[in-house]
């Protein structure tokens, strides 16, 4: 290791690699620190990876106690939680192995180091004692779930996204708090696992960044499933009781349970890293203020990922923001990304995906909305894997027949979403979607039917026109 590099990154996740990566390729001595968590840091450790994987999991258990279809019933269910877990984490060490740690030793250009970096000044960092220089820095540190300061908080059993993914026992009563996507998930990840799950949520909608329609879907289909979901409900004091359970009292109610998990957002960890010493301007939620080219107020050093303050923190931004933050601070490329065109998608059964603009924000574009709507149970797909839950709402610019956004809730949403990206990127109208050939019978065919849907009735169509 030496002392002194062209580029410092700090933090060694999604955004942190992909920047090494990139540094390496353009052959810039690069000395990347990581330190909490593992290499690869949230997403492929604690967050993305290991959900999906015990999502995938929990949802094959209650398919088999739910089945779809009338000829074929499973009588004999067994399954091991324990095992599901260790498989989990099992499979988290091969994928970090791979995609991060066999990936960054073999970057020629770039030296790892494992130790908390905090500034000493605008071109200097300590870590672990040493102090070393950079030419320029990127502060890649990631972000760590809220825990409210709530009355009795420290006598009970609470957990966030980190603990709930290594649990020995499917707890028996579990509360989640929160409303957006990893409260979602978990929820109902841990009732199909056999939980009694009980959601405490502020407002009065669950995922309130899509359309309200979408948010009343998944309410209804976790309530059908057991769910209870307590809206408009904030919890007041906790208590333990003497049989190592806990309560929750709330305005109305008062909740037994045994584990309350936390998925009420994140802030980024900047507490430590002594930003006044670099002249990096933050917020008051402590996100780094960046400009679209992810530059920081000191032009030497920039943000990506979950620690600035744009929109969609994502790992799927959180890397592409690492490659672009090289590419701008030594190529002065001026690259930036279109936030509107970052498809958002949330792991539920049905699941929910989106992109492009809300119909709500349509009157900012001094536009008139036309809104198509269709449900699933008009695509011969899903009536043939009897899933015809959902719909899908595309938000068109009734001026020039523009396609602004998709959103949809339904069998596998997430994986048949990119298609809506391309629409919106390529703006594409919807007479073009209506005459495009889609495979017969797909999921997918709904983007040509909801276009089609804009000029015929679709009850008087055969099957592919
Ligand atoms: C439960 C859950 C599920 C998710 N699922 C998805 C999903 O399905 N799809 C998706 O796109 N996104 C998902 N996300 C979001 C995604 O994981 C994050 O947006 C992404 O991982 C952020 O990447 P990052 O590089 O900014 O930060 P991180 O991946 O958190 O990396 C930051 C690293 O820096 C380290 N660090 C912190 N401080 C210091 C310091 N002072 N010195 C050195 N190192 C430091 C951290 O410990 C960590 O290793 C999920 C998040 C959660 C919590």
């Amino acid at each position: 290791m030496k002392d002194k590099y062209q580029l410092i990154i700090i933090g060694g996740g999604a955004g942190g690699v992909a920047a090494a990566i990139k540094a390496n390729e353009l052959k810039i001595s690069t000395l990347i620190i990581n330190s909490i968590l593992p290499l690869g840091g949230t997403c492929v450790n604690v967050g993305c990876v290991p959900s999906k994987y015990m999502i995938e999991r929990s949802k094959y258990i209650f398919d088999i106690k739910n089945p779809r279809f009338d000829s074929i019933t499973i009588s004999d269910l067994n399954f091991n939680f324990k095992d599901i877990v260790d498989s989990q984490i099992k499979f988290v060490e091969s994928m970090r192995e791979e995609k991060y740690e066999k990936v960054l030793s073999s970057l020629e250009n770039v030296d790892f180091l494992e130790g908390k970096a905090s500034f000493v000044s605008e071109k200097k960092i300590i870590v672990k004692d040493k102090i070393i220089e950079g030419g320029k820095f990127i502060i890649a540190v990631g972000s760590t779930a809220n825990i409210p300061q709530i009355p009795g908080i420290e006598e009970i059993d609470y957990i966030t996204h980190i603990e709930a993914l290594h649990m020995k026992d499917v707890p028996e009563d579990l509360i989640v708090i929160g409303s957006g996507a990893v409260a979602l998930e978990f929820a109902q990840m841990y009732s199909h696992l056999g939980s009694n799950v009980t959601m405490i949520v502020r407002g009065d909608k669950l995922f309130k960044e899509t359309e309200p329609e979408i948010s009343e879907y998944i309410e209804k289909y976790f309530i059908e499933e057991g769910i209870k979901i307590l809206k408009n409900t904030n919890v007041l004091k906790f208590e333990k009781t003497n049989n190592h359970k806990g309560i929750a009292y709330t305005e109305r109610n008062k909740i037994i349970f045994d584990k309350v998990l936390f998925a009420i957002g994140k802030t980024p960890n900047t507490a430590n890293l002594n930003l006044e010493k670099a002249k990096v301007v933050y917020n008051n939620n402590l996100s780094i203020k960046v400009d679209k080219f992810l530059a920081t107020s000191n032009p030497d050093i920039y943000a990506v990922g979950d620690v600035n303050d744009l929109p969609k923190r994502l790992e799927t931004t959180a890397g592409r923001e690492g490659t672009i933050a090289v590419l701008n601070s030594f190529e002065k490329k001026n690259a930036f990304i279109d936030y509107n065109l970052v498809p958002y998608g949330i792991f539920t059964h049905p699941s929910i995906a989106g992109v492009g603009i809300l119909d709500k924000d349509v009157s900012s574009l001094s536009s008139e909305c036309l809104c198509l709507t269709l449900d699933f149970d008009k695509v011969p797909k899903a009536k043939i894997i009897n899933d015809t839950r959902g719909f899908i709402k595309m938000i068109i610019n009734k001026e020039n027949e523009e396609i602004l956004g998709i959103h949809l809730i339904s069998h596998d949403a997430v994986d048949i979403i990119h298609e809506a990206s391309l629409v919106v990127k390529n703006k594409m109208k919807v007479s073009d979607l209506s005459q495009m050939i889609h495979i017969f019978p797909t999921l997918s065919e709904v983007f040509k039917l909801v276009s089609q849907s804009y000029q015929l009735d679709l009850s008087n169509i055969s099957c592919c026109i």
